[in-house]
């Protein structure tokens, strides 16, 4: 899931200025799993603003505030409202689909983290860069992209203690992890693969996939 921070409600209403009809849409999706963008952080956003004495007078929820139809028809009550500003409690993805599908300024209510997994309910842990070329199936499932501080792909720095990551010894090294995972696999022989650097100087942002073979 895409995992998100709220901001500092201060930052939320300089941005706000002196907005007074304002509309709020959550996400329904990985900001709801991130208690950033549910039912509730809308109805306690919307208390908030009301005591600041702006106006509320539309709220609503998108199944996921990054699909583009969905959103369209999610925003169908904001439209004639008058409205000054949208706030929208999703990721930055979810902000942009609804900054083009609405003639109104809208502002973010969170800071989007990582690519992660939610260990437990608020644990998240980064799991992927999305660096375009995954070598998990030579990793044991472990990314060395993401869990190695240096991103290395061959193999560790050589600076671990203990297990643990010379640059943050809070983490473990995630080559100690890959080997013994492997090694639990039988599959110790992938370790002597060689990875090709992952070349980041030849993605040019931004990126579009078509499944459907068509550019748009
Ligand atoms: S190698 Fe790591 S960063 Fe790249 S796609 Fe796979 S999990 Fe994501
Ligand atoms: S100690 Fe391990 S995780 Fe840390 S930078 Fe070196 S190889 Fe990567």
């Amino acid at each position: 899931m895409i995992v998100t921070q709220k901001k500092p409600i201060e930052e939320l209403m300089a941005m706000l200025g002196s907005a007074k009809r304002i509309g709020i849409v959550g996400c329904g999706s990985c900001a709801t799993a991130c208690a950033t963008g549910g039912e509730k952080e809308i109805k306690e956003l919307k208390a908030y603003l009301e005591s600041q004495g702006r106006e509320v007078p539309v709220t609503a929820m998108a199944d996921y505030c990054c699909m583009n139809l969905g959103v369209k028809g999610t925003l169908k009550p904001f439209q004639n409202q008058n409205l000054d500003a949208v706030v929208v409690m999703s990721c930055g993805d979810g902000v942009q689909t609804v900054s083009n599908n609405i003639k109104v300024p809208c502002y973010p209510s969170n800071n989007t983290m990582f690519l992660g997994e939610a260990e437990r309910f608020g644990l998240f842990k980064e799991a992927c860069h999305l660096c375009g070329n995954c070598v998990l199936g030579t990793t044991g499932g472990i990314c060395p992209i993401t869990r190695c501080a240096k991103s290395l792909v061959n193999g560790p720095c050589g600076g671990a203690k203990n297990g643990k990551c010379e640059v943050n010894p809070e983490n473990d090294c995630a080559w100690i992890l890959i080997y013994n995972r492997l090694k639990d696999l039988n599959q110790l022989e992938k370790l002597s693969q060689t990875r090709d650097d992952k070349g980041y100087q030849d993605v040019s942002y931004p990126r579009t996939i078509n499944i459907r073979g068509k550019k748009s």
